[in-house]
């Protein structure tokens, strides 16, 4: 049922048009009937011509005026219609002419002018407001493509009684819905029937308070369409009240079911995302430059920080006050760069509101609106205290490791499982001849000495295998130089990850010095066995004869026997104290007792322990004193005077002169200090030149004969140069062969020490 428009103008004010019209032919009639009565009553008999052609007169002109009269009317209404047509079409360009006599023409000509105007600009603001929304429309269409849905609903009734029929619904409406115009035109349950039953109570509930007040209905529900499907609609409408009482909604509706989705989509990846933020250990932050604020932090953000969320101190002036004053300048100068757009990532120490102090690395991403300002920076922050202290200590062990590994007393190489070397300490280097950097670009098997390659590489294979857990080998290297150096190697593997061999570490000691000594201490062995086993034996031949009574009967013989008995046992003596004070010497165990003493005293005392020897030969000593005080072991000095006086009276020729000389001295030029020289001469055989070093070491003798001839031992100069050596003096030989020998010792001279 349509509503009727009623044209609700009412009648102005004036004389009805019949009036107007009937007026001027009833004043006609009247005047026409007056004039002839007048007539008639004053010419009873006759002259009624003259009253006719008057009364003729009165009728022509009452024709007249009507004719003329209804001319202006169909005037005044075909201008009336012809605008009407205008203003109806739209192109009303000039009003009603309010030009004609009659005078309710002219008002009417000036109300109708008056009303075109008005109409003309309602239209006007009606097409403005039409073109708006149409503009809106078309804007809003455009982002959503399901947008111009239209629809007139018309409500009769109160709550209990609603009807509800639509009198317009555009066909997307109905596309929305899954239902034909028709049906919905036709039963408007079509439509209402489809909301979501969940739903349907609360839209009433909305739509009808709106009804009340007339307010624009805006709400969001879900509807079922008939193939089954839920779909999101928003109604938006507008209810107005008619004359009759109804109410029409005018509304447009749209499918909003990919807004809802993506809406829920973002939902949930925001929780998603908040819920990933509060499960992370790092901070994580995000604040905005222009009300600089945080606009969110999860917790770890807060504990990283040592603050609690109800505290309202977090702001970024208070995070910069709490920087170690040596990190904050940096920070800064970063935050500052951070604000121009570049990336932040610093370290730095931070101290918590309780003063604990923690070592904090945070990275920013600051974000940037169309005109690349930062608007938002979205950042993380970590506590890697324990990290840092780790590293401390890493790099002070390391430093330690190095230390160790650069200075330790032998050689230290890392190679790989090819036998590349990967590192080399500055004792092994100095071994092989090479730098570190030579090595790094050879193998192992470049310095091993040939003849020991093929065992070294299977042992090393076997531990790099797996096979062994170390492994040690003594082999022999060649130096860059092309020494060959006896070494042993200790080694061991260093895992990966996965435990297998990587590297081997080798321990490399040169054995040089052990293998001479080891020859020393087998050749010393046999000397001293055989020195020992020599007199021993023609003490026990000597004494075995006597104890068998060979040569009781001849005494001569018996005492040459006792006498060979004796001296051999003197020498064993002699030997057996020689050894013993050559080992005390060598292994450091007499610490000689120094002293001030005069040279010339040491000279005599000398002198006076070999004089029987040389009185035996008919030997001369000549002695060059010295007056001098030498801060001196004595007795030692003694020992090696005496010593090389009883070589040189040994190796005298009979009747010969031994000079003993003692002086001052400057050995070297370069030396500031004095040196008491001393020398023995003799004229005797004289030493080889290749002897001259040797003689010096213990059981070194020119001659083999030598120890038994003339009684030495073979121990008398190795135990000269200990003593020398222990007072930082110098010993040394000139000889010539068949020309005699010149033994010089040189002991250092204090400055100071001297009293000449
Ligand atoms: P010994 O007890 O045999 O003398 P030394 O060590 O004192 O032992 O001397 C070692 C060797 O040096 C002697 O055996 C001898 O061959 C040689 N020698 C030492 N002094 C002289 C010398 N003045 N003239 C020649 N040869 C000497």
């Amino acid at each position: 049922m349509a509503k009727q428009w009623s044209d609700g103008l009412t009648a102005g004010a004036g004389l009805p048009l019949t009036w107007v019209l009937a007026m001027p032919l009833l004043l006609s009639g009247i005047s026409a009937l007056s004039l002839v009565t007048h007539l008639l009553q004053a010419h009873p008999s006759g002259n009624g011509e003259g009253l006719l052609w008057l009364a003729l007169l009165a009728l022509g002109w009452a024709i007249a005026q009507g004719l003329w009269l209804n001319r202006e009317l169909l005037r005044c209404l075909r201008r009336v219609d012809g605008r009407s047509r205008d203003l109806a079409a739209g192109h009303l360009t000039t009003g009603l002419p309010s030009d004609s006599p009659v005078v309710e023409f002219n008002r009417l000509a000036h109300s109708f002018n008056q009303m075109a105007e008005r109409v003309q600009a309602s239209l006007g603001r009606l097409q403005a407001n039409l073109s708006d929304a149409e503009h809106w429309l078309a804007q809003y269409s455009q982002l959503s493509p399901s947008m111009n849905y239209t629809y007139v609903e018309v409500t009769e009734g109160d709550a209990s009684e609603r009807q509800t029929w639509y009198e317009y619904l555009s066909a997307a409406v109905t596309e929305i819905g899954e239902i034909s115009v028709e049906a919905g035109l036709r039963d408007a349950n079509a439509v209402r029937g489809l909301i979501h039953p969940d739903d349907a109570a609360g839209y009433l509930a909305a739509e009808m308070a709106c009804e009340q007040t007339l307010s624009t209905f805006s709400h969001q529900c879900r509807i079922v369409t008939p193939s089954g499907r839920v779909k999101w609609i928003h109604n938006q409408s507008q209810p107005l009240r008619r004359d009759d009482g109804t109410i029409a909604w005018h509304g447009v509706v749209v499918d909003i079911s990919s807004y809802k989705q993506a809406e829920a989509a973002l939902q949930e990846s925001e929780t998603r995302f908040r819920q990933l933020a509060e499960a992370v250990k790092e901070g994580f932050f995000v604040y905005e430059t222009e009300t600089a604020q945080y606009s969110y932090v999860n917790s770890a953000y807060w504990k990283i920080r040592g603050l609690t969320p109800d505290m309202t101190t977090n702001s970024e002036a208070e995070w910069l006050a709490s920087i170690h004053p040596e990190d904050r300048d940096r920070v800064e100068a970063a935050l500052v760069h951070e604000r121009q757009g570049k990336h932040f990532d610093q370290e730095y120490r931070y101290t918590t509101p309780n003063g604990e102090l923690r070592w904090l690395r945070s990275r920013a991403f600051p974000l940037c609106d169309d005109l690349g300002t930062v608007v938002r920076v979205v950042g993380t922050v970590e506590d890697i205290t324990d990290r840092k202290l780790t590293e401390v200590a890493l790099r002070q062990s390391e430093a330690r490791f190095r230390n160790a590994f650069d200075n330790a007393p032998y050689g230290i190489s890392l190679v790989a499982a090819t036998g590349q070397f990967v590192l080399a300490n500055a004792y092994y280097c100095a071994l092989l001849g090479y730098s570190e950097a030579e090595l790094l670009t050879i193998t192992f098997k470049d310095i091993t000495h040939p003849d020991d390659w093929a065992d070294d590489w299977v042992g090393f294979q076997r531990m790099m295998g797996g096979k062994t857990a170390t492994y040690q080998i003594e082999k022999r290297y060649i130096t860059k130089q092309g020494e060959v150096i006896p070494v042993i190697i200790n080694a061991a593997p260093i895992y990966d990850d996965g435990g297998k061999p990587l590297y081997s570490v080798g321990h490399v000691q040169d054995i040089r010095d052990r293998l001479a000594i080891d020859r020393m201490k087998d050749e010393f062995i046999s000397v001293v066995s055989h020195e020992l086993r020599t007199p021993i034996t023609a003490i026990q031949g000597a004494l075995a004869l006597l104890g068998v009574g060979m040569y009781e009967s001849r005494p001569e013989k018996a005492r040459r026997m006792l006498e060979i008995a004796i001296n051999n046992s003197d020498r064993l003596v002699r030997l057996v104290d020689d050894i013993l004070s050559f080992e005390r010497l060598e292994s450091g165990q007499v610490q000689l007792e120094k002293e001030l003493c005069q040279v010339a005293h040491l000279l005599y005392q000398a002198i006076d322990s070999v004089q029987p020897l040389a009185d035996q030969s008919g030997i001369t000593i000549a002695l060059t004193p010295l007056t001098a005080t030498l801060w001196a072991a004595p007795d030692s000095v003694i020992q090696v005077l005496t010593n090389l006086l009883s070589n040189a009276i040994k190796f005298s020729c009979p009747n010969g002169t031994v000079w003993v000389k003692a002086s001052t001295e400057r050995l070297d030029a370069a030396d500031s200090n004095l040196s008491v020289l001393f020398t023995v001469q003799d004229y005797g055989r004289g030493i080889p030149p290749e002897k001259l070093e040797v003689i010096f070491d213990q059981f070194q003798q020119v001659d083999v004969s030598d120890s038994r001839q003339r009684g030495g031992t073979g121990l008398g100069l190795a135990i000269c140069k200990r003593i020398v050596q222990q007072h930082r003096g110098q010993i040394w030989v000139e000889s010539e062969v068949g020309r005699g020998s010149t033994f010089s010792v040189a002991l250092p001279l204090v400055q100071g020490d001297s009293h000449d």
